[in-house]
């Protein structure tokens, strides 16, 4: 029996403000869509935080039993600056400013996002479809939205029109808003704006002779509309309604709220059962942002060369800070936060370690099974992370009591227990092992450390064979020592 059977997972479902009793369209199946990233630039910290909480949401359904579809699309043409309806495409601007093809900038940027992600442990997606991939699709889209007459076309540019749309649907209902509101706190158009109103946005713009990224259609050169992609894609990978849509919060409005209404305009229904929104990363307390540098990228974290930070931290290390909150909950980071996080890690993993060498005994003074369920239970309170961990660390003071002697665990109980700490820690938390491979870095250091001190002791004993072997060596490696007024520092090739 699939465990999904047993337990009974409520989501927070941000269309209706409620938990809601996870009931997917297709037993035993799910479909999930999230928003990827536009790749114009190296993927942040706060942006790997959406993606992590969608993974852990990922690994759990997967380790219920589902059979899951996870869609996460590349945007890789139609988002504007400022996320605005005029302006430069984010990627056109970045190619134009570095001299690279758009498609350059594209397989640069969508590298860097994969190994990232591949570094923080990160699950793939079951579909990573791009927004150029599926041209045709969303020209398809927009002839059935012009033909049911919500959308209408002007100079070779299409627009929803929203305040059509508004008279039999309701325009605003997943950001809460309205649209007479909505209009009453809007500019008037400018003169040069074709739209009817500010409101209405573009399915597909004309591309003007500078514009690098276009595509025919029938209404001439141009490119999609940036909402029109997700409407395309997840129905094409998952159908007219499907169960899960996610994306950060920022993408409620417009982008999500103009998801709704391209796909009910198109389709005649909703399309999304439960919408998630995953909550910000801010960093000392203020908002991230590459404007006034409160900003970091994870790379920043894995090396320490960062000013707010005084060391070095391992890919999991920052995954288990993430995973502290809860997903909708604003996390905010700092060097502090970080060193905290790590301790408890190495208090986690020193215990996972440690469970397989505990001695037996003939009856347990822990309840395995009760703490098992409260780890499910935490879970399936709409995936409270931080709960499921601090049932972790009520099993870690178990373990090290039992290895002290103060408390006895029964051999069936010591395996239930090793096998729940497992699955949670490594399978739906998404951790990795320290030594695996998370830590190479800080491991590396200590040893080349290790030899430089080795190498000034033979220096100062005029062993000058050993200490010249130890820096070729070293070399051989790839390790260059650089001696220096400050001592011998070291940089690997
Ligand atoms: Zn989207």
């Amino acid at each position: 029996m699939p465990l999904y059977q047993s337990q009974s997972l409520q989501i927070y479902n941000s269309l209706s403000g409620k938990k809601e009793p996870f009931e997917p369209l297709n037993e035993g199946y799910v479909g999930m869509y999230v928003c990827g990233p536009t790749v114009y630039s190296n993927v942040h910290l706060g942006n790997c935080r959406t993606f992590m909480s969608f993974d852990m949401i990922f690994r759990y359904l997967r380790h219920l039993g589902y059979k899951v579809r996870y869609v996460r699309n590349i945007t890789d043409a139609g988002h504007l600056v400022d996320d605005a309806e005029d302006g430069e495409d984010k990627i056109a601007k970045k190619a134009r400013l570095e001299k690279l093809e758009p498609m350059e900038v594209v397989q640069r940027y969508t590298v860097d996002f994969h190994t990232i992600l591949e570094k923080f442990n990160f699950l793939p997606p079951s579909i990573e479809p791009t927004a150029t991939g599926h041209i045709i699709e969303q020209i398809e889209i927009i002839k059935v939205i012009l033909e049911k007459g919500l959308a209408y076309e002007i100079n070779g540019s299409v627009y929803f029109d929203v305040a059509k749309f508004n008279e039999h649907h309701s325009y605003g209902k997943l950001s809460g808003r309205k649209l007479e509101d909505m209009i009453a706190n809007t500019r008037e158009l400018n003169a040069q704006d074709e739209k009817k109103s500010p409101q209405d946005f573009a399915l597909w713009k004309k591309a003007e002779p500078q514009h690098i990224m276009r595509w025919p259609s029938p209404w001439g050169d141009g490119f999609p509309g940036w909402h029109l992609e997700c409407t395309a894609m997840s129905t094409k990978y998952l159908g007219e309604t499907f169960d899960i849509h996610g994306g950060g919060m920022d993408l409620k409005f417009p982008h999500h709220e103009c998801e709704i209404a391209q796909a009910e305009a198109s389709y005649g229904h909703s399309p999304v059962r439960y919408w998630m929104h995953a909550n910000m990363l801010t960093m000392n307390g203020k908002k991230m942002a590459k404007s006034t540098g409160n900003n970091i990228l994870p790379g920043e974290i894995f090396t320490g060369e960062n000013s707010i930070l005084s060391k070095a931290f391992a890919p999991s290390v920052v995954r288990f800070f993430m995973m502290q909150a809860h997903y909708t909950s604003i996390l905010d980071l700092s060097n502090d936060a970080l060193l905290a996080s790590e301790k408890g890690y190495n208090r986690l993993m020193e215990a996972v370690d440690t469970l397989g060498s505990l001695e037996t005994a003939s009856k347990s003074d822990f309840d395995v099974t009760v703490w098992k369920q409260q780890c499910y239970d935490a879970m399936n309170d709409d995936f409270n992370t931080p709960i499921l961990i601090a049932h972790l660390f009520e099993a870690v003071k178990h373990i090290n009591l039992i290895k002290e002697g103060s408390e006895g665990i029964s051999a069936t109980d010591k395996e239930l227990l090793k096998d729940t700490m497992e699955a949670f820690v490594f399978d739906v938390l998404g951790l990795e092992r320290k030594g695996d491979g998370t830590d190479d870095s800080n491991m590396l250091s200590g040893v080349v450390e290790l030899l430089i001190q080795l190498r000034m002791e033979a220096r100062a004993n005029k062993d000058f064979a050993t200490s010249d072997k130890i820096r070729d060596q070293l070399a051989a490696l790839g390790i260059q020592l650089k001696d220096g007024k400050e001592g011998t520092t070291f940089t690997v090739s």
